[in-house]
């Protein structure tokens, strides 16, 4: 079994992405991303301070505009049209989820999607279907670099991918299907997830249930990607897939904290250079 370690490979994506900030500084270009948190989730707290700091270590010029969770639509709208109008900012992400009072496809909607840095909206959903260049969503972007690095190829495998929100399990589907895998996608309503997990060459489960994949649901020499994050009662996070009994059973395996978390970060970075490149016509 290896393990499939995120944390060296964003690592090594995060030098190259302050690399390539120094080569744009040289011309004067300081790449910018602005991101909007509304609320005070402690989750969404720390994944904001967590992208923040990655900006400042790689040299990317970041702002957080926070805001409270009693704020209206139309506040929130207008600092995406400054922020849309604002030419020192090159990425514009929205933290998720939004309060209930807010229509969160409003908000991504009016973000310029030439500055849709987690590729949420429709226009980049639709270009990533249709397989042409576009920002792709960060957390299945950097599960499909991490399969690159260690030379697995999903074409002609037999995918299962648990989970099929926007923001994880679609994608993730759509990527691998571009790249040639045959995929199987579940969700709550899947009548029987063990028979999808049972044929998968590969399983990647994005989901946020504890031990959701198990040993008897998966095949040997299985490749497994967790996507999930869970806080457990003694306050360390695990993934969806109950590690400890599954993954001898694996060819490679993603642990949790340390391989797709880690990730979603250098992504995001590596999309917001992206913008700025293609916004200064370099
Ligand atoms: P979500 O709640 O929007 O979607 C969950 C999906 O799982 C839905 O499609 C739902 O139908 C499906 N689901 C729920 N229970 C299920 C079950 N018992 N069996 C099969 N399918 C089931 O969540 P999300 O935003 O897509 O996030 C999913 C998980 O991924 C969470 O744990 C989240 O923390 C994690 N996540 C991790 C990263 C990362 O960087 N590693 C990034 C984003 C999200």
């Amino acid at each position: 079994m290896t393990i499939l370690d995120g944390k060296a490979l964003s690592k090594k994506i995060r030098d190259k992405v302050k690399n390539d900030v120094e080569t744009l500084q040289h011309n004067n270009i300081t790449p910018g991303l602005a991101v909007i948190l509304v609320g005070n989730d402690p989750a969404s707290s720390a994944y904001v301070k967590m992208k923040s700091k990655a900006c400042k270590e790689a040299g990317i010029y970041s702002i957080v505009h926070e805001m409270p969770s009693s704020i209206n639509q139309e506040n929130i709208l207008e600092i995406i049209d400054l922020m849309n109008k604002n030419q020192n900012i090159d990425g514009i992400l929205v933290q998720l989820p939004l309060p209930e009072h807010i229509d969160t496809t409003v908000i991504l909607e009016a973000i310029d999607p030439t500055k849709d840095v987690d590729g949420f909206h429709p226009y980049n959903v639709g270009r990533v279907v249709a397989g042409l260049d576009s920002f792709i969503p960060a957390t299945p972007y950097g599960v499909m670099e991490l399969l690159k690095e260690y030379d697995i190829d999903p074409k002609g495998k037999d995918v299962c991918v648990v989970g099929a929100s926007n923001i994880v399990g679609k994608p993730m589907a759509t990527l691998l299907l571009n790249a040639n895998a045959t995929v199987d996608i579940c969700h709550i309503y899947t009548k029987d997830l063990k028979e999808h997990t049972l044929k998968a060459d590969i399983i990647c489960v994005g989901v946020g249930v504890v031990n959701l994949i198990k040993e008897d649901m998966v095949k040997d020499d299985v490749i497994i990607i967790d996507i999930g994050i869970n806080r457990i009662e003694d306050g360390s996070l695990v993934g969806d897939v109950d590690f400890k009994n599954v993954s001898s059973k694996c060819s490679y395996i993603t642990p949790v904290p340390g391989g797709v978390g880690p990730m979603t970060i250098a992504m995001l970075l590596k999309n917001t250079i992206k913008s700025a490149k293609n916004r200064k016509g370099i």
